[in-house]
């Protein structure tokens, strides 16, 4: 897709993405990208993989919402069952915020 980037253009926002998580929006540089290989999906926090990506914050939380919705299968239009389990141990030994002992 075509997507122009002019260097020297200040007074411009970053780019702002939506966390598939928890659906708030954040700086595309706050949230990491995940891509879609296969059916494997794989973190990728250069941003350097093509095709399409979903972003997430590095928060275990927003990761487990993201997979309890299904939000992986419409972020990368999978039809079958995709493989996190890369990604999840990415997230799950990312850092952690707070110390509250929170369910649900
Ligand atoms: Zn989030």
């Amino acid at each position: 897709m075509p997507e122009r980037a002019r260097i020297g253009d200040s007074g411009r926002r970053p780019p702002v993405r939506t966390c598939v998580g928890c659906r708030s929006r954040a700086a595309q540089s706050d949230l990491v990208r995940l891509v879609a290989d296969g059916a494997l999906v794989t973190p990728d926090p250069e941003r350097r993989a093509p095709g399409r990506g979903a972003y997430l914050h590095p928060d275990p939380a927003c990761w487990a919402s993201a997979e309890r919705r299904g939000a992986f299968q419409r972020a990368f239009r999978a039809r079958g069952r995709l493989d996190t389990s890369r990604a999840a141990a990415y997230f799950s030994g990312g850092p952690r915020v707070g110390g509250g002992g929170r369910s649900g």
